[in-house]
């Protein structure tokens, strides 16, 4: 049994006690916005609290209008909002939590027409070109952070969080990049820290002394003329004196064009600065980002930081901290930080939830519960459909046995896993095998279904989730030995060469054009991917940016598809631009625009370019690797079904266009919380 003595450690802040250094993160879900979704948020936000989390942070509430994020977004400005926080405070509390609510002002973030700042500088992330606050503004803007931490005390909360970080307004006080002031609130870097600790210190004095105030600061702000290490350490200081009670740490803008949390960025990358402000405050300091294990959390704790956040780890696992406790960190369903169904979803205004946990956000509505009458039921297929539906099935208290025609589980994510960047993936195939064994699943592998023995054996309904198949388009030569499918490649099947044409530019075609072009993955190494990115030191250069040196492609790559759009535009929101980044820095050719895949040949890839295809091109290459899409395998669902049998089919098998785990593991879940 690991040794978490530092994480499940209790932390005294005079007034109150937490009973373990795990904070859940600030995470937005949308389930903040309209009132009448505050008993969903309130009961996602106890499931935490029960799960152990030892202080838990809303979602961001803007103090004022001017601050909300888009019109309707959440806020907290007047008395008559108090009884729908009363629930969310109310079941936090009966469930064993603490609870502070996060005081988030947009600024020019804000996707307001009514939007402010420091100046009128428009950010690249915004339509709107934010006002300069006047003076009387300014003052105006701390007193609605003051009232509006009054009022969550009202509410119940146990504190608050100070959004002082990512590039809202706080944050846009502090760096020259957007505080063009030459008044008390801008010029020196004194002058720049004054709106962040008068909000701290107006805080303080409307919550009173025993309220908790975190602090969010910005250590390393990611972007050009941000702050530099001597000026964030004099805020700490400040902050501290203001009456601050913890430090949060906070990395990147929002508009920084360098990844932060995202599944290719290295886990605990940045809370060496946790350790670093440390020696500056004697306050805790919370690190933060990419930490989504208990050993990686206790080693953090280790190297110095007091506390650590966790945010979308706790979507993927309400339980985090309890397992850890229990000696069952193998059961935790980790976040792999793919950010398909939280932040994806946040940034399009739909309900965050968790790719791997599809509860998250819906705790009311799907409900797992145990069922009725025990069945006899038969998974096929161990992909991430499968291993959903055979858990969710187990735990309702079916006898289940799950049949897998590969000799090992996992299905598409075994491809993923693979790819330089998303080693995370092999973490969710670890969760849901551990669940199948705890769970007494009989995992059958090198096992190929058929009616007749599922049915002597009683099974009356089956869960199909044989998944799919790479798509073979039929493109003259496509058995050249040059071509080979993308699960080829990935598997290690199939050796490419050192000039490579890829078919089809899905997210599976850039996820090989990442694989044909990395060497090590620098995901597992700090330092490279620090160079990589252009990662540098706020001691060194203001917010921390330094010319990326990315290590150079050991293959030239050429990617092509049909759509004349440009290529990664169907890739998640805040992944695509990653991905698209990459390509450029490795020097992969993208070709839009193909109007016929001519033939393949020793010479090559042949194709026809343009509207009318009356450009002609040869695309040079020892090796074709095709990434065409997928076919839904589904014959076995047939036959069963033809045997006599209920047949439910999810993922892949069921629809192949628009291939996606997050469907395909929600679905698997839903039909067996319906069994
Ligand atoms: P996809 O996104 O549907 O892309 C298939 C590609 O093949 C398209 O670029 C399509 O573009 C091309 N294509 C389709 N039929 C073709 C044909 N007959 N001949 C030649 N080209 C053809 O599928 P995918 O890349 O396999 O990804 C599957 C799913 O996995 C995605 O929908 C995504 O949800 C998920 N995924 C996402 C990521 C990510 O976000 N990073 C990574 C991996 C997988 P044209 O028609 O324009 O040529
Ligand atoms: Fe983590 Fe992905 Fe779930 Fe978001 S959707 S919480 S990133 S596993």
């Amino acid at each position: 049994m690991s040794d978490y003595s530092r994480l499940l450690s209790p932390l005294d802040l005079g007034h109150v006690t937490l009973p373990n250094r795990v904070v859940m993160g600030s995470m937005h879900t949308g389930l903040e916005d309209r009132a009448e979704d505050f008993p969903k948020l309130a009961a996602y936000l106890a499931e935490r609290a029960r799960g152990g989390a030892g202080l838990i942070i809303t979602g961001g509430f803007a103090p004022n209008l001017r601050g909300t994020l888009y019109p309707g977004a959440s806020k907290l400005t007047a008395r008559r909002e108090l009884p729908r926080h009363r629930l969310v405070t109310d079941a936090v509390h009966d469930a064993g939590g603490r609870i502070a609510l996060q005081l988030l002002h947009a600024g020019r973030y804000a996707y307001t027409p009514w939007c402010a700042a420091p100046s009128a500088i428009k950010s690249p992330i915004s339509r709107f070109r934010p006002r300069a606050l006047t003076d009387r503004g300014v003052r105006r803007q701390i007193r609605a952070f003051a009232r509006a931490a009054g009022l969550a005390r009202e509410a119940g909360y146990d504190g608050v969080e100070v959004m002082g970080s990512e590039g809202y307004l706080v944050n846009e006080f502090l760096a020259p990049r957007t505080n063009h002031r030459t008044d008390d609130w801008g010029g020196s870097p004194e002058n720049r820290r004054r709106f962040a600790v008068e909000v701290v210190r107006a805080v303080r004095a409307a919550a009173g002394p025993d309220f908790v105030l975190v602090y969010r600061i910005s250590v390393l702000d990611l972007v050009e003329d941000g702050q530099t290490w001597d000026e964030v350490t004099a805020l700490a200081r400040e902050v501290e004196d203001a009456g601050a009670s913890i430090l949060n740490l906070g990395i990147g803008w929002h508009e920084a064009r360098i990844p932060t949390i995202v599944t290719s960025v290295p886990r605990a990358a940045f809370t060496e600065y946790a350790a670093r402000l440390r020696e500056h405050v004697s306050l805790p300091v919370v690190a933060t980002n990419r930490i989504n294990t208990p050993e990686v959390a206790e080693e953090v704790l280790a190297s110095g930081a007091d506390l650590v956040s966790l945010a979308r780890p706790f979507l993927a696992d309400p339980d985090f901290v309890r397992k850890a406790a229990e000696g069952r960190s193998d059961e935790i369903n980790t976040c792999i930080a793919c950010n398909q169904a939280c932040l994806d979803h946040t940034f399009s205004k739909q309900r965050a939830s968790c790719m791997v946990n599809p509860r998250a956000g819906h705790e009311t509505e799907l409900v797992i519960g145990t069922a009725p009458v025990r069945r006899r039921v038969a998974v096929v297929g161990g992909g991430p459909a499968g291993m959903a539906a055979a858990v969710t099935l187990a735990e309702r208290g079916h006898d289940v046995r799950l049949l897998e025609g590969r000799d090992h589980l996992g299905g598409q994510f075994d491809i993923a896993m693979r790819i330089p960047g998303k080693e995370e993936f092999a973490e969710t195939i670890r969760y849901f095998t551990r669940r199948l064994e705890v769970l007494g699943v009989d995992v059958r592998l090198s096992t190929w279904a058929d009616a007749a023995s599922l049915a002597a054996e009683g099974v009356e309904e089956v869960v199909v989730a044989t998944g799919v198949e790479p798509r073979v388009p039929d493109i003259p030569g496509i058995d050249h030995p040059s071509v080979m499918t993308y699960a080829e490649l990935v598997r290690g099947e199939r050796e490419p060469g050192r000039r490579v044409a890829v078919i089809g530019a899905g997210g599976i075609g850039v996820d090989v054009c990442e694989l044909l072009t990395t060497g090590r993955s620098p995901t597992l190494d700090v330092d490279a991917w620090r160079h990589e990115w252009g990662v540098g030191d706020p001691d060194a250069t203001r917010g921390g940016v330094v010319p990326a040196v990315p290590e150079p492609s050991p293959r030239e790559v050429v990617l092509l598809q049909r759509k004349a759009t440009p290529i990664g535009k169907g890739l998640g929101k805040t992944t695509g631009w990653v991905h698209r980044a990459s390509l450029r820095a490795k020097g992969v050719e993208q070709v839009t625009g193909v109007a016929e895949y001519e033939r393949i040949d020793d010479d090559g890839l042949h194709v026809r370019l343009g509207e009318a295809g009356a450009q002609r091109r040869t695309v040079a290459c020892d090796t074709v690797v095709v990434c065409a899409g997928q076919e839904s395998l589904r014959t076995v669902a047939d036959e069963l079904a033809d045997g006599g049998m209920t047949v439910h089919v999810v993922g892949g098998a069921d629809v192949a266009a628009e291939l996606d785990a997050k469907r395909a593991i929600r679905q698997g879940t839903e039909v067996a919380a319906r069994i």
